[in-house]
């Protein structure tokens, strides 16, 4: 059926009491700017009435029934997302304000035999490579290079090896990696057992979908066994930081270039020598920045089995947080092919993460509650944020 002839017979409907629909999603989050794209939505529909657009951005593909899970799950919406903290782990260490949250072991690592590509001690795709050949896992939502755009991560499920090592590397653009989580057109035995690498928001939506079973459409949550956290203080808008400011801008070449990097407190472009094209102030490319990153204070990616970044090491290691019983074990498959040893710089991550806060303390409208239930209600939201600079976007969303 068109969505017009949809639209028409919904506008004779009285909306049931307590609904939320997709347009107020919409409005309140994608359209008011404050989507992070992690693609939770898309996966918490049990419909499936919810795509990705061309702009990237989740978007309506079929009748909405109001049935409430896109908004409860959305982070920048019903989710009180710091509430999935708690969700990982055996309670042992306890939340604490300004610490690394819950952690079993905190390591600077570095991959015994170099990964072409890798970001920092190459850890992630070490991990991912062992896991799979010990037969641990069948495959890996991880991201890679899109075929047309250059420097343009899209999600993947790579359940090779070498498919491992073309994945290898960081992209600074969100590839709403819980919108592929269909797993469909993937070699995978019936059962599979998925790691997941992405943004901490993407972790707190998997954890929290986890952690209320549901039928979930063609999405299937129940498959991620290991999450992996990238540690994160803001992603970006493909077209503008890579297109607009990168290219267009600074008259860079995509093709020349071999790495991206945002490291003390700049964005670094290298060309596939290693020599440096530019570097500049992180803070020149804030507009190309996802606004709604303001309001995250998950730097750390308190969610995840394990975090991994490159802050509190030395450049060419990476800072591992084995976070949960999962977690270490996946950790023992990996450690022999690492050099290890205690976190070089932890002081750098206390830092970096109280910065992380800060930002989202004074962007967020709502009280910040570890401890809070899991689910905000639309009408609380509304309130809270009626009337600031990120309230809901005025305009009349099409609803079908
Ligand atoms: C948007 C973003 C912001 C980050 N910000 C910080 C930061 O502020 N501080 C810090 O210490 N570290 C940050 N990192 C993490 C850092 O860039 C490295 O990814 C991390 O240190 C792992 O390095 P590695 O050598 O162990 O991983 P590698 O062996 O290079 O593997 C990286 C893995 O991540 C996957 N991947 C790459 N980009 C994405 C993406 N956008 N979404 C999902 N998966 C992806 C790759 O496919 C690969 O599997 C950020 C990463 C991203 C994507
Ligand atoms: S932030 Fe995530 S869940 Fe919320 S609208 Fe954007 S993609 Fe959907
Ligand atoms: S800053 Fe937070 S919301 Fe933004 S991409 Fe990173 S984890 Fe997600």
């Amino acid at each position: 059926m068109a969505g017009f002839d949809i639209r028409e017979m919904m506008n004779d409907i009285d909306e049931a009491p307590g609904k939320v629909w997709f347009w107020d999603l919409e409005q309140a989050v994608i359209d008011a700017d404050r989507c992070v794209q992690c693609g939770v939505c898309v996966a918490a529909c049990p419909t499936d009435s919810i795509g990705i657009g061309e702009d990237d951005l989740p978007t309506l593909v079929k009748m909405c029934t109001g049935c409430s899970l896109c908004w409860d799950f959305c982070p920048r919406g019903g989710l009180q997302y710091e509430s999935t903290w708690k969700i990982t782990g055996n309670n042992e260490t306890g939340y604490t304000e300004n610490g690394l949250g819950r952690v079993h072991e905190t390591y600077t690592a570095r991959v015994r035999e170099d990964i072409e590509g890798a970001q920092d001690g190459g850890f992630v795709s070490q991990l991912l490579i062992s896991l799979l050949e010990a037969d641990e896992i069948d495959g890996a939502l991880v991201a890679r290079e899109s075929e047309t755009e250059r420097w343009k991560g899209e999600a993947f499920v790579a359940t090779t090896p070498d498919e491992i090592r073309e994945s290898a590397g960081s992209f600074y653009n969100q590839t709403l990696a819980l919108g592929h989580a269909d797993f469909k057109d993937y070699d995978l035995p019936p059962n599979p057992r998925i790691a997941v690498v992405g943004t901490p928001c993407e972790i707190e939506g998997i954890k929290a979908m986890q952690a209320r079973p549901w039928t979930w459409g063609s999405s299937r949550v129940e498959a991620i066994t290991l999450t992996i956290a990238l540690l994160c203080t803001k992603s970006f808008n493909y077209e503008k930081l890579m297109l607009e400011e990168v290219r267009d801008k600074r008259s860079v070449d995509l093709d020349s270039v071999g790495r991206v990097d945002v490291m003390k407190g700049k964005l670094i472009v290298q060309d596939h020598d290693g020599e440096t094209i530019f570097e500049e102030p992180i803070k020149d490319f804030h507009g190309a920045a996802l606004k709604g990153c303001d309001e995250c204070a998950d730097f750390l990616g308190h969610a995840a089995d394990i975090s991994v970044g490159s802050v509190g090491s030395e450049d060419g290691y990476s800072s591992v947080l084995v976070r949960s019983e999962e977690g270490r074990a996946a950790f023992e498959s990996v450690r022999e092919k690492l050099y290890t040893r205690s976190l070089d710089k932890p002081d750098s991550l206390y830092k970096l993460d109280a910065l992380d806060k800060r930002v989202a303390f004074k962007s967020l409208k709502r009280a910040f509650d570890p401890e809070a239930p899991l689910f905000i209600d639309y009408e609380e939201h509304i309130e809270n944020y009626a009337g600031t600079d990120l309230a809901p976007a005025e305009h009349e969303a099409v609803r079908y």
